[in-house]
Parts: C-alpha cells; sequence; structure tokens
C-alpha cells in the first residue's frame, strides 16, 4: 500500500517498532488528543498547523530513521501529513537522514480498540514509552 514514499504499519507491528529508540510517533490529530489520550511517548504536532511546524519536527526528530505517523483513524489527517513531511525533507536544503515515513493503519481508534495501551498524561511529548 506503499504511495509516494508512505507505507502502513499496523498496530501489532507499531507496538515492536515503537521499542526502538529510532523511531518517532508522531500523532496529528487535533484537540481530541487532549481527551481521547494517546499512545505512550507519542509527539503531537495537530494537522491544522503541522505545516507550519515541519521544520521544528524536522529538528525534534533528527535522529530518529522511522517516523510513525497517525490520527484519529489514518484516512486523511495522518497520510497527508505523513507525505506533507516526506515532500518537506525531499525538498529540504539541509542534508536530512534518508528516513522511513509510515502511517498508523486505523490510526489511533484502532489501536485502542485493539486494546492497546493508552496513555493519558499532559506531557508534550510524552515521556512514556510502549510497552
Ligand atoms: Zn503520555
Amino acid at each position: 500500500m506503499a504511495r509516494r514514499g508512505v507505507s502502513y504499519v499496523s498496530a501489532a507491528q507499531l507496538v515492536s517498532l515503537a521499542r526502538d529508540p529510532g523511531v518517532a510517533i508522531v500523532d496529528v490529530r487535533d484537540e481530541e488528543r487532549s481527551y481521547d489520550g494517546h499512545i505512550a511517548g507519542s509527539h503531537h504536532y495537530a494537522s491544522d498547523t503541522f505545516a507550519d511546524r515541519m521544520p521544528d519536527l524536522a529538528q525534534v526528530t533528527a535522529a530518529k530513521e522511522t517516523l510513525i505517523f497517525h490520527c484519529a483513524l489514518s484516512q486523511v489527517r495522518g497520510p497527508t501529513c505523513a507525505r506533507m513531511f516526506h515532500d518537506y525533507l525531499s525538498d529540504a536544503k539541509e542534508d536530512h537522514e534518508l528516513k522511513n515515513i509510515m502511517v498508523l493503519e486505523r490510526g489511533f481508534n484502532g489501536w485502542e480498540l485493539s486494546g492497546r495501551p493508552v496513555c493519558r498524561c499532559k506531557e508534550a511529548p510524552c515521556k512514556g514509552t510502549c510497552s
């Protein structure tokens, strides 16, 4: 299901991927994050301000090899932001390391429905880890 450099991972794959320190999870939901909880350890870059915050995200994740994007369902906002960021890195003048840009299949809702742990801390970025 890869197109324009973005591929998909399942919630089960994310559980093992999230243990890798080279992996960052990027939540692009908007206000839902504050009342629905989030995946432990995820960064929050809301889709409505995502374009403006891409330079910040690039800096924050400079040491990461893989970024996994998601929104509530990963149907619109997640893949859109993932592709936008992929294009941003491809066009960037600076030498960014080549990254794997991925999208979590079925998004946060699928993650929660499959019984994966949900973190409800108020920290941004979340310092929790998936276990
Ligand atoms: Zn948290």
